[in-house]
Protein backbone atom coordinates (compact mmCIF):
# COMPACT_ATOMS: atom_id res chain seq x y z
CA UNK A 1 0.00 0.00 0.00
CA UNK A 2 2.74 2.30 1.08
CA UNK A 3 4.34 3.20 -2.48
CA UNK A 4 7.26 4.78 -0.43
CA UNK A 5 10.13 2.10 0.68
CA UNK A 6 10.28 2.29 4.28
CA UNK A 7 13.91 3.70 5.56
CA UNK A 8 16.07 1.66 7.59
CA UNK A 9 15.22 3.77 11.42
CA UNK A 10 17.20 4.05 14.74
CA UNK A 11 14.64 4.44 17.70
CA UNK A 12 15.59 7.03 19.84
CA UNK A 13 14.48 7.57 23.69
CA UNK A 14 15.61 10.07 25.76
CA UNK A 15 14.46 11.75 29.32
CA UNK A 16 16.77 13.90 31.58
CA UNK A 17 15.96 15.44 34.74
CA UNK A 18 15.49 18.84 33.28
CA UNK A 19 12.34 20.84 34.31
CA UNK A 20 11.53 20.90 30.64
CA UNK A 21 11.44 17.07 30.79
CA UNK A 22 9.08 16.88 33.51
CA UNK A 23 5.58 16.14 31.63
CA UNK A 24 7.66 13.80 29.33
CA UNK A 25 6.76 9.92 29.05
CA UNK A 26 9.10 7.76 30.84
CA UNK A 27 11.97 6.01 29.10
CA UNK A 28 9.75 2.71 29.47
CA UNK A 29 6.90 4.48 27.91
CA UNK A 30 8.60 6.12 25.08
CA UNK A 31 9.60 2.73 23.90
CA UNK A 32 6.40 0.97 24.49
CA UNK A 33 4.61 3.42 22.54
CA UNK A 34 7.69 3.85 19.71
CA UNK A 35 7.70 -0.11 19.81
CA UNK A 36 3.79 -0.18 19.02
CA UNK A 37 4.25 2.49 16.16
CA UNK A 38 6.90 0.95 14.65
CA UNK A 39 5.46 -2.50 14.12
CA UNK A 40 1.93 -0.45 13.61
CA UNK A 41 3.62 1.97 10.61
CA UNK A 42 5.88 -1.29 9.32
CA UNK A 43 9.33 0.85 10.29
CA UNK A 44 12.54 -1.39 10.33
CA UNK A 45 13.90 -0.48 13.38
CA UNK A 46 18.02 -0.95 13.37
CA UNK A 47 18.54 -0.62 17.17
CA UNK A 48 17.34 1.17 19.93
CA UNK A 49 18.85 4.10 21.64
CA UNK A 50 18.63 5.29 25.07
CA UNK A 51 19.84 8.09 26.80
CA UNK A 52 19.22 10.12 29.98
CA UNK A 53 20.90 13.30 29.26
CA UNK A 54 19.79 16.80 28.95
CA UNK A 55 19.29 18.44 25.15
CA UNK A 56 19.52 22.02 25.74
CA UNK A 57 23.51 21.65 25.00
CA UNK A 58 25.34 19.85 22.40
CA UNK A 59 27.40 16.78 23.35
CA UNK A 60 25.30 13.76 24.20
CA UNK A 61 27.31 10.63 23.37
CA UNK A 62 24.47 8.50 22.10
CA UNK A 63 23.18 11.24 20.07
CA UNK A 64 26.33 12.70 18.65
CA UNK A 65 27.31 8.35 17.64
CA UNK A 66 23.79 7.77 16.23
CA UNK A 67 24.84 10.97 14.03
CA UNK A 68 27.88 9.80 12.93
CA UNK A 69 26.48 6.07 12.06
CA UNK A 70 23.57 7.81 9.85
CA UNK A 71 26.38 9.83 8.33
CA UNK A 72 28.04 6.34 7.78
CA UNK A 73 24.63 5.03 6.10
CA UNK A 74 23.82 2.59 8.59
CA UNK A 75 20.68 4.23 9.01
CA UNK A 76 18.33 6.79 7.23
CA UNK A 77 15.64 7.46 9.64
CA UNK A 78 14.75 7.97 13.02
CA UNK A 79 11.92 7.40 14.84
CA UNK A 80 11.14 9.66 18.17
CA UNK A 81 8.24 10.87 20.77
CA UNK A 82 8.47 14.26 19.64
CA UNK A 83 11.38 16.39 18.22
CA UNK A 84 12.27 18.35 21.21
CA UNK A 85 13.99 14.18 22.16
CA UNK A 86 16.07 14.45 19.36
CA UNK A 87 17.30 18.57 20.47
CA UNK A 88 16.63 21.29 22.47
CA UNK A 89 19.40 23.32 20.78
CA UNK A 90 20.55 24.73 17.92
CA UNK A 91 23.46 23.14 17.15
CA UNK A 92 22.16 19.31 17.36
CA UNK A 93 18.68 20.79 15.88
CA UNK A 94 20.83 22.17 12.84
CA UNK A 95 22.86 18.88 12.41
CA UNK A 96 19.76 17.16 11.92
CA UNK A 97 18.35 19.71 9.40
CA UNK A 98 21.48 19.41 7.75
CA UNK A 99 21.68 15.75 7.84
CA UNK A 100 18.01 16.25 6.27
CA UNK A 101 19.12 18.59 2.95
CA UNK A 102 21.95 16.48 1.94
CA UNK A 103 19.72 13.30 1.71
CA UNK A 104 21.47 11.10 4.64
CA UNK A 105 18.16 11.49 6.49
CA UNK A 106 15.25 10.06 4.48
CA UNK A 107 12.65 9.99 6.99
CA UNK A 108 11.97 11.10 11.01
CA UNK A 109 8.97 10.18 12.22
CA UNK A 110 6.94 10.90 15.75
CA UNK A 111 4.03 9.55 16.28
CA UNK A 112 2.91 12.67 18.23
CA UNK A 113 3.71 15.62 16.30
CA UNK A 114 2.82 16.22 12.99
CA UNK A 115 5.05 17.26 10.33
CA UNK A 116 3.95 17.88 6.26
CA UNK A 117 6.71 17.67 3.89
CA UNK A 118 7.00 21.60 3.12
CA UNK A 119 8.82 24.79 3.37
CA UNK A 120 6.39 25.33 6.53
CA UNK A 121 6.78 21.77 8.25
CA UNK A 122 10.51 22.43 7.92
CA UNK A 123 10.37 25.49 9.50
CA UNK A 124 8.16 24.18 12.37
CA UNK A 125 11.04 21.16 13.04
CA UNK A 126 14.00 23.65 13.33
CA UNK A 127 11.70 25.73 15.59
CA UNK A 128 10.70 22.70 17.81
CA UNK A 129 14.61 21.61 17.69
CA UNK A 130 15.44 25.70 18.25
CA UNK A 131 15.65 27.60 21.64
CA UNK A 132 12.29 28.84 21.63
CA UNK A 133 10.51 26.38 23.54
CA UNK A 134 12.52 26.78 26.40
CA UNK A 135 12.86 30.46 26.31
CA UNK A 136 8.84 30.17 26.59
CA UNK A 137 9.02 27.43 29.37
CA UNK A 138 11.78 29.59 31.30
CA UNK A 139 9.53 32.84 30.97
CA UNK A 140 6.57 30.56 32.48
CA UNK A 141 8.70 29.01 35.20
CA UNK A 142 10.22 32.50 36.15
CA UNK A 143 6.62 33.66 36.81
CA UNK A 144 5.85 29.90 38.81
CA UNK A 145 9.13 31.10 40.69
CA UNK A 146 8.45 34.90 41.56
CA UNK A 147 4.83 33.50 42.86
CA UNK A 148 6.55 30.60 45.26
CA UNK A 149 8.43 33.29 46.63
CA UNK A 150 5.41 35.64 47.14
CA UNK A 151 4.41 31.96 49.37
CA UNK A 152 7.49 31.62 50.92
CA UNK A 153 6.99 34.57 52.42
CA UNK A 154 3.46 34.13 53.87
CA UNK A 155 1.90 36.87 51.05
CA UNK A 156 -1.27 35.17 49.31
CA UNK A 157 -0.64 36.11 45.60
CA UNK A 158 -4.28 37.18 44.20
CA UNK A 159 -7.28 38.94 44.99
CA UNK A 160 -7.39 39.86 48.66
CA UNK A 161 -10.82 38.52 50.23
CA UNK A 162 -13.66 40.97 51.12
CA UNK A 163 -12.62 42.54 54.16
CA UNK A 164 -9.44 42.98 52.82
CA UNK A 165 -7.47 45.13 50.08
CA UNK A 166 -4.40 44.31 48.55
CA UNK A 167 -2.08 47.26 49.30
CA UNK A 168 -0.14 48.51 46.24
CA UNK A 169 2.41 50.22 48.10
CA UNK A 170 4.21 47.19 50.64
CA UNK A 171 2.58 44.72 47.92
CA UNK A 172 0.44 42.38 50.50
CA UNK A 173 -2.64 42.30 51.92
CA UNK A 174 -4.34 44.77 54.73
CA UNK A 175 -7.36 44.94 56.12
CA UNK A 176 -10.25 47.42 55.31
CA UNK A 177 -11.53 49.18 57.84
CA UNK A 178 -14.79 49.53 56.77
CA UNK A 179 -15.46 46.33 55.50
CA UNK A 180 -13.85 44.15 57.93
CA UNK A 181 -15.75 44.44 60.91
CA UNK A 182 -19.33 43.17 59.29
CA UNK A 183 -17.25 40.06 57.96
CA UNK A 184 -16.35 39.41 61.41
CA UNK A 185 -19.94 39.89 62.76
CA UNK A 186 -21.15 37.66 59.65
CA UNK A 187 -18.57 34.92 61.41
CA UNK A 188 -20.07 35.36 64.47
CA UNK A 189 -23.92 35.31 63.38
CA UNK A 190 -23.45 31.94 61.57
CA UNK A 191 -21.88 30.46 64.32
CA UNK A 192 -24.82 31.15 66.31
CA UNK A 193 -26.27 28.31 64.21
CA UNK A 194 -29.93 30.09 64.11
CA UNK A 195 -28.38 31.56 60.48
CA UNK A 196 -28.72 30.43 57.22
CA UNK A 197 -25.96 31.13 54.44
CA UNK A 198 -28.56 32.96 52.37
CA UNK A 199 -29.12 35.26 55.78
CA UNK A 200 -25.34 36.02 55.58
CA UNK A 201 -25.93 37.02 52.44
CA UNK A 202 -28.30 39.54 52.97
CA UNK A 203 -26.84 40.71 56.35
CA UNK A 204 -23.76 41.14 54.34
CA UNK A 205 -25.07 43.00 51.08
CA UNK A 206 -27.42 45.09 53.27
CA UNK A 207 -23.95 46.48 55.04
CA UNK A 208 -22.67 46.83 51.62
CA UNK A 209 -19.92 44.16 51.43
CA UNK A 210 -21.29 43.12 47.93
CA UNK A 211 -19.69 42.24 44.51
CA UNK A 212 -18.94 44.22 42.28
CA UNK A 213 -22.36 44.21 40.35
CA UNK A 214 -24.48 45.37 43.37
CA UNK A 215 -26.30 41.51 43.63
CA UNK A 216 -26.63 39.58 46.74
CA UNK A 217 -24.27 37.06 46.63
CA UNK A 218 -24.44 33.63 45.84
CA UNK A 219 -24.81 31.40 48.82
CA UNK A 220 -21.45 29.08 47.15
CA UNK A 221 -19.84 32.21 46.94
CA UNK A 222 -20.89 33.53 50.75
CA UNK A 223 -18.85 29.78 51.98
CA UNK A 224 -16.23 29.27 49.63
CA UNK A 225 -15.03 33.14 49.85
CA UNK A 226 -15.70 34.01 53.36
CA UNK A 227 -17.07 31.58 55.86
CA UNK A 228 -14.20 28.66 55.12
CA UNK A 229 -11.96 30.31 53.50
CA UNK A 230 -8.75 29.83 56.01
CA UNK A 231 -7.57 33.59 55.30
CA UNK A 232 -9.68 35.15 58.09
CA UNK A 233 -7.85 33.50 60.67
CA UNK A 234 -4.01 34.19 59.09
CA UNK A 235 -3.51 31.25 56.42
CA UNK A 236 -4.30 31.21 53.28
CA UNK A 237 -4.91 28.28 50.12
CA UNK A 238 -3.05 28.46 47.23
CA UNK A 239 -2.37 26.02 44.22
CA UNK A 240 -4.66 23.30 46.25
CA UNK A 241 -2.69 23.63 49.42
CA UNK A 242 -2.95 26.32 52.64
CA UNK A 243 -0.06 28.09 53.78
CA UNK A 244 0.96 30.44 56.97
CA UNK A 245 0.33 34.37 56.18
CA UNK A 246 1.51 37.26 57.68
CA UNK A 247 -1.52 38.93 57.58
CA UNK A 248 -3.74 40.32 60.00
CA UNK A 249 -6.22 37.73 60.95
CA UNK A 250 -10.13 38.81 61.10
CA UNK A 251 -11.62 36.21 63.68
CA UNK A 252 -9.99 33.29 66.10
CA UNK A 253 -9.69 29.81 64.70
CA UNK A 254 -11.85 28.64 67.86
CA UNK A 255 -14.51 31.30 66.12
CA UNK A 256 -13.30 29.89 62.33
CA UNK A 257 -13.92 25.89 63.58
CA UNK A 258 -17.38 27.09 65.07
CA UNK A 259 -18.24 28.07 61.97
CA UNK A 260 -17.13 24.76 59.93
CA UNK A 261 -18.87 22.84 62.21
CA UNK A 262 -22.44 24.85 61.52
CA UNK A 263 -21.53 24.86 57.49
CA UNK A 264 -20.77 21.02 57.43
CA UNK A 265 -24.59 20.83 59.24
CA UNK A 266 -26.03 23.25 57.06
CA UNK A 267 -24.23 22.63 53.48
CA UNK A 268 -24.57 19.03 52.85
CA UNK A 269 -26.23 18.82 49.50
CA UNK A 270 -24.29 21.96 48.22
CA UNK A 271 -20.60 20.07 49.06
CA UNK A 272 -21.58 16.72 47.64
CA UNK A 273 -21.80 18.62 44.38
CA UNK A 274 -18.37 19.69 44.27
CA UNK A 275 -16.73 17.93 41.22
CA UNK A 276 -14.18 15.46 42.82
CA UNK A 277 -13.26 11.78 42.60
CA UNK A 278 -14.06 12.78 38.97
CA UNK A 279 -12.48 9.27 36.94
CA UNK A 280 -14.75 6.71 39.81
CA UNK A 281 -16.70 4.24 37.76
CA UNK A 282 -14.58 4.70 34.57
CA UNK A 283 -12.23 1.88 34.97
CA UNK A 284 -11.78 -1.46 36.20
CA UNK A 285 -9.47 -3.12 37.93
CA UNK A 286 -7.42 -5.30 35.13
CA UNK A 287 -6.37 -7.73 38.18
CA UNK A 288 -9.85 -8.70 39.45
CA UNK A 289 -12.03 -7.01 37.45
CA UNK A 290 -13.81 -4.89 40.10
CA UNK A 291 -14.56 -1.22 39.71
CA UNK A 292 -11.92 1.92 40.89
CA UNK A 293 -13.06 3.76 43.23
CA UNK A 294 -11.54 6.93 44.82
CA UNK A 295 -10.79 8.46 48.36
CA UNK A 296 -9.07 11.44 49.42
CA UNK A 297 -6.39 12.06 51.82
CA UNK A 298 -5.19 15.03 53.36
CA UNK A 299 -1.38 14.79 54.76
CA UNK A 300 -0.10 17.49 56.79
CA UNK A 301 3.59 18.42 55.87
CA UNK A 302 5.40 19.36 59.79
CA UNK A 303 8.42 21.36 58.37
CA UNK A 304 6.45 23.40 55.88
CA UNK A 305 3.22 24.06 58.42
CA UNK A 306 0.95 23.07 55.03
CA UNK A 307 -1.92 20.20 54.46
CA UNK A 308 -2.43 19.16 51.02
CA UNK A 309 -5.24 17.14 50.29
CA UNK A 310 -4.71 14.11 47.47
CA UNK A 311 -7.05 12.16 45.59
CA UNK A 312 -6.03 8.35 44.94
CA UNK A 313 -8.10 5.83 42.77
CA UNK A 314 -7.90 2.09 43.76
CA UNK A 315 -9.78 -1.17 43.25
CA UNK A 316 -13.18 -1.59 45.61
CA UNK A 317 -11.58 -5.55 46.14
CA UNK A 318 -14.93 -6.45 46.56
CA UNK A 319 -14.07 -9.62 44.53
CA UNK A 320 -14.79 -12.47 46.13
CA UNK A 321 -12.81 -15.23 44.27
CA UNK A 322 -9.14 -12.86 43.61
CA UNK A 323 -8.14 -10.76 46.99
CA UNK A 324 -6.55 -8.10 45.15
CA UNK A 325 -3.18 -6.49 45.69
CA UNK A 326 -3.49 -3.63 43.61
CA UNK A 327 -1.67 -0.15 44.33
CA UNK A 328 -3.02 3.15 44.54
CA UNK A 329 -2.99 5.75 42.05
CA UNK A 330 -2.74 9.85 42.03
CA UNK A 331 -5.68 11.51 40.16
CA UNK A 332 -2.74 13.70 38.76
CA UNK A 333 -0.90 10.42 37.41
CA UNK A 334 -4.01 9.03 36.57
CA UNK A 335 -5.55 12.44 34.48
CA UNK A 336 -1.83 12.18 32.45
CA UNK A 337 -2.16 8.71 31.51
CA UNK A 338 -5.95 8.84 30.28
CA UNK A 339 -5.18 11.95 28.55
CA UNK A 340 -2.48 10.14 26.15
CA UNK A 341 -4.72 7.57 25.74
CA UNK A 342 -7.19 10.16 24.16
CA UNK A 343 -4.18 11.66 22.28
CA UNK A 344 -3.82 8.36 20.49
CA UNK A 345 -7.87 8.83 19.35
CA UNK A 346 -7.38 13.01 17.77
CA UNK A 347 -8.12 12.83 14.51
CA UNK A 348 -5.64 15.25 12.70
CA UNK A 349 -7.79 18.66 12.07
CA UNK A 350 -6.95 18.68 7.80
CA UNK A 351 -7.85 15.26 7.82
CA UNK A 352 -10.90 15.72 9.28
CA UNK A 353 -11.77 18.89 6.90
CA UNK A 354 -10.48 16.47 4.05
CA UNK A 355 -12.93 13.92 5.45
CA UNK A 356 -15.38 16.07 5.61
CA UNK A 357 -15.37 17.42 2.09
CA UNK A 358 -15.21 14.06 0.86
CA UNK A 359 -18.63 13.07 2.55
CA UNK A 360 -20.24 16.23 1.01
CA UNK A 361 -19.20 14.80 -2.47
CA UNK A 362 -20.48 11.25 -0.92
CA UNK A 363 -24.30 12.70 -0.18
CA UNK A 364 -24.33 14.51 -3.90
CA UNK A 365 -22.89 11.22 -5.50
CA UNK A 366 -25.55 9.08 -3.55
CA UNK A 367 -28.02 11.52 -4.68
CA UNK A 368 -27.66 11.22 -8.20
CA UNK A 369 -26.42 7.44 -8.36
CA UNK A 370 -29.64 6.76 -6.24
CA UNK A 371 -31.55 9.19 -8.43
CA UNK A 372 -30.74 6.76 -11.32
CA UNK A 373 -31.52 3.88 -9.94
CA UNK A 374 -35.08 4.84 -8.44
CA UNK A 375 -36.05 5.69 -12.16
CA UNK A 376 -35.42 2.59 -13.14
CA UNK A 377 -37.13 0.89 -10.35
CA UNK A 378 -39.85 3.25 -10.51
CA UNK A 379 -40.67 2.91 -14.09
CA UNK A 380 -40.83 -1.19 -13.72
CA UNK A 381 -43.34 -0.42 -11.27
CA UNK A 382 -45.35 1.68 -14.13
CA UNK A 383 -44.78 -0.84 -16.60
CA UNK A 384 -46.40 -3.37 -14.17
CA UNK A 385 -49.15 -1.19 -13.40
CA UNK A 386 -49.92 -1.12 -17.40
CA UNK A 387 -49.65 -5.41 -17.95
CA UNK A 388 -52.42 -5.59 -14.78
CA UNK A 389 -54.45 -3.23 -17.07
CA UNK A 390 -54.59 -4.88 -19.59
CA UNK A 391 -54.82 -8.17 -17.88
CA UNK A 392 -57.97 -7.06 -16.76
CA UNK A 393 -58.98 -5.98 -19.97
CA UNK A 394 -58.47 -9.30 -21.38
CA UNK A 395 -60.23 -10.96 -18.68
CA UNK A 396 -63.07 -8.84 -19.37
CA UNK A 397 -62.77 -9.31 -23.38
CA UNK A 398 -63.16 -12.79 -22.21
CA UNK A 399 -59.66 -13.76 -23.75
CA UNK A 400 -58.65 -15.63 -20.86
CA UNK A 401 -60.35 -17.43 -18.15
CA UNK A 402 -60.67 -16.93 -14.72
CA UNK A 403 -58.28 -18.90 -13.25
CA UNK A 404 -55.18 -17.97 -15.75
CA UNK A 405 -56.48 -14.20 -14.41
CA UNK A 406 -56.02 -14.90 -11.21
CA UNK A 407 -52.51 -16.60 -11.48
CA UNK A 408 -51.16 -13.71 -13.81
CA UNK A 409 -52.04 -11.39 -11.22
CA UNK A 410 -50.83 -12.88 -8.28
CA UNK A 411 -47.63 -12.76 -9.95
CA UNK A 412 -47.23 -9.56 -11.04
CA UNK A 413 -48.60 -7.67 -7.62
CA UNK A 414 -45.89 -9.98 -6.34
CA UNK A 415 -43.14 -8.16 -9.11
CA UNK A 416 -44.74 -5.06 -8.15
CA UNK A 417 -44.31 -5.43 -4.07
CA UNK A 418 -40.68 -6.60 -4.36
CA UNK A 419 -39.86 -3.65 -6.40
CA UNK A 420 -41.37 -0.72 -3.93
CA UNK A 421 -39.82 -2.54 -1.10
CA UNK A 422 -36.49 -2.36 -2.72
CA UNK A 423 -37.10 1.08 -3.57
CA UNK A 424 -37.83 1.93 0.71
CA UNK A 425 -34.81 -0.33 1.33
CA UNK A 426 -32.48 1.83 -0.89
CA UNK A 427 -33.40 5.19 0.11
CA UNK A 428 -32.81 4.24 3.78
CA UNK A 429 -29.30 2.41 3.74
CA UNK A 430 -27.98 5.47 1.32
CA UNK A 431 -28.97 7.80 2.85
CA UNK A 432 -28.81 7.47 6.66
CA UNK A 433 -24.56 6.42 7.08
CA UNK A 434 -24.02 9.89 6.44
CA UNK A 435 -25.45 11.78 9.13
CA UNK A 436 -23.76 9.56 11.96
CA UNK A 437 -20.28 9.56 9.92
CA UNK A 438 -20.38 13.06 9.78
CA UNK A 439 -21.12 13.56 13.28
CA UNK A 440 -18.30 11.31 14.10
CA UNK A 441 -15.38 12.78 12.83
CA UNK A 442 -16.38 16.03 13.88
CA UNK A 443 -16.13 14.68 17.12
CA UNK A 444 -12.41 12.87 16.64
CA UNK A 445 -11.26 16.01 15.49
CA UNK A 446 -12.23 17.67 18.57
CA UNK A 447 -10.64 15.11 21.04
CA UNK A 448 -7.43 16.54 20.37
CA UNK A 449 -8.33 19.90 22.04
CA UNK A 450 -10.18 18.44 25.29
CA UNK A 451 -7.03 15.84 25.75
CA UNK A 452 -4.97 19.37 25.68
CA UNK A 453 -7.71 20.78 27.91
CA UNK A 454 -7.95 20.54 31.99
CA UNK A 455 -11.68 19.72 31.93
CA UNK A 456 -11.75 16.45 33.48
CA UNK A 457 -15.51 15.74 33.17
CA UNK A 458 -15.18 16.03 29.19
CA UNK A 459 -12.17 14.05 29.08
CA UNK A 460 -14.81 11.55 31.13
CA UNK A 461 -17.48 11.78 28.62
CA UNK A 462 -15.06 11.20 25.49
CA UNK A 463 -13.07 8.24 27.46
CA UNK A 464 -16.99 7.14 28.00
CA UNK A 465 -17.00 7.52 24.32
CA UNK A 466 -14.55 5.85 22.56
CA UNK A 467 -13.46 3.05 25.21
CA UNK A 468 -17.13 2.17 26.10
CA UNK A 469 -16.52 -0.15 29.65
CA UNK A 470 -13.17 -1.58 28.31
CA UNK A 471 -10.54 0.98 30.02
CA UNK A 472 -8.93 -0.92 33.12
CA UNK A 473 -5.95 0.19 35.86
CA UNK A 474 -3.45 -2.39 36.56
CA UNK A 475 0.05 -2.16 37.94
CA UNK A 476 -0.89 1.90 37.63
CA UNK A 477 -1.32 1.59 34.51
CA UNK A 478 -4.71 3.18 32.51
CA UNK A 479 -5.09 1.05 29.39
CA UNK A 480 -8.12 0.96 26.80
CA UNK A 481 -9.00 -0.69 23.52
CA UNK A 482 -11.78 1.61 21.42
CA UNK A 483 -14.69 0.54 20.61
CA UNK A 484 -15.71 0.69 16.57
CA UNK A 485 -15.25 3.12 14.54
CA UNK A 486 -12.76 4.43 16.72
CA UNK A 487 -10.13 1.67 16.53
CA UNK A 488 -9.65 2.46 12.88
CA UNK A 489 -8.06 5.47 14.00
CA UNK A 490 -5.67 3.44 15.25
CA UNK A 491 -5.57 0.50 12.41
CA UNK A 492 -2.51 -1.08 11.30
CA UNK A 493 -1.28 -0.72 7.87
CA UNK A 494 -2.45 -4.17 6.69
CA UNK A 495 -6.24 -3.66 7.63
CA UNK A 496 -6.00 -0.30 4.98
CA UNK A 497 -5.65 -2.92 2.15
CA UNK A 498 -9.32 -2.76 0.72
CA UNK A 499 -9.41 0.33 -0.27
CA UNK A 500 -8.49 -0.97 -4.28
CA UNK A 501 -11.93 -2.09 -4.39
CA UNK A 502 -13.73 1.19 -3.06
CA UNK A 503 -13.28 4.96 -4.20
CA UNK A 504 -10.83 6.71 -2.99
CA UNK A 505 -9.10 9.80 -3.54
CA UNK A 506 -10.34 12.82 -1.97
CA UNK A 507 -11.17 14.73 -5.26
CA UNK A 508 -13.24 12.06 -6.90
CA UNK A 509 -15.55 14.14 -9.40
CA UNK A 510 -18.59 12.72 -10.26
CA UNK A 511 -20.03 9.07 -10.23
CA UNK A 512 -17.52 6.81 -12.52
CA UNK A 513 -19.22 3.88 -14.05
CA UNK A 514 -16.91 0.95 -12.34
CA UNK A 515 -15.99 2.70 -9.36
CA UNK A 516 -17.81 1.64 -6.30
CA UNK A 517 -19.53 4.56 -4.13
CA UNK A 518 -17.59 4.83 -0.49
CA UNK A 519 -19.95 3.21 1.46
CA UNK A 520 -20.14 -0.12 -0.79
CA UNK A 521 -17.56 -3.01 -0.44
CA UNK A 522 -18.27 -6.52 -2.26
CA UNK A 523 -20.73 -7.64 -4.85
CA UNK A 524 -20.87 -4.75 -7.56
CA UNK A 525 -24.08 -5.82 -9.41
CA UNK A 526 -26.45 -6.52 -6.57
CA UNK A 527 -25.09 -3.64 -4.38
CA UNK A 528 -25.78 -5.50 -1.38
CA UNK A 529 -23.46 -5.51 0.96
CA UNK A 530 -22.53 -1.96 2.30
CA UNK A 531 -19.69 -1.61 5.06
CA UNK A 532 -19.50 -0.43 8.21
CA UNK A 533 -18.69 3.09 9.83
CA UNK A 534 -15.14 1.78 10.74
CA UNK A 535 -14.37 0.69 7.24
CA UNK A 536 -15.34 3.64 5.68
CA UNK A 537 -13.14 5.60 8.30
CA UNK A 538 -10.32 3.21 6.76
CA UNK A 539 -11.26 4.59 3.69
CA UNK A 540 -11.05 7.53 4.05
CA UNK A 541 -8.00 7.60 6.30
CA UNK A 542 -6.09 6.17 3.90
CA UNK A 543 -7.38 8.51 1.48
CA UNK A 544 -5.75 11.14 3.61
CA UNK A 545 -2.59 8.91 3.94
CA UNK A 546 -2.34 9.11 0.43
CA UNK A 547 -2.13 12.82 0.35
CA UNK A 548 -0.06 13.13 3.47
CA UNK A 549 1.48 10.43 4.83
CA UNK A 550 0.61 9.79 8.56
CA UNK A 551 2.97 11.20 11.31
CA UNK A 552 5.48 11.73 8.68
CA UNK A 553 8.08 13.56 7.60
CA UNK A 554 9.17 12.59 4.45
CA UNK A 555 11.76 13.96 1.52
ZN1 LIG B 1 -8.72 -5.39 41.89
Amino acid sequence: MNTVPSHPCFLYARKSTDVEDMQVLSIESQLAELREYAARENISIVEELVEKQSAKIPGRPIFNDMMDRIESGEASGIVSWHPDRLARNSVDGGKIIYLVDTGKIGSLKFPQFWFEPTPQGKFMLAMSFGQSKYFVDSLSENTKRGLRQKVRLGIMPGVAPPGYINDPRSKTIVLAKLKAPFIKQAFELFATGTHRIMDIADFLAKHGVISRNGKVWKQHRISYLILTNPFYYGHFRYAGEIHEGKHEPLVAKQLFDQVQEQWKKRSHAWHEELPVKIYTGLFHCGACGMMITAEQKTKFYKGTNRTVTYTYYRCTRKSKEISCRESFIREEELDRQLTNLLQKYALRQDWATAMLKKLELEKQDIAQSTGAYLVTKREAIKFITIKLQRLLDSYLEEDIDRDDYRDRKAKLLSEKKTLEEQISRFQTTHQSWLGPMEQWVKEAAGIAEIARGGDKNAKKVAAQNIFGSDLTLENRLARGSARKPWAALRAAPTSRKMEPRARIGLATPTYQVGVLPLNYLGNVVSNKRICSRSQAVTFMLFACIVQTPYSDFRL
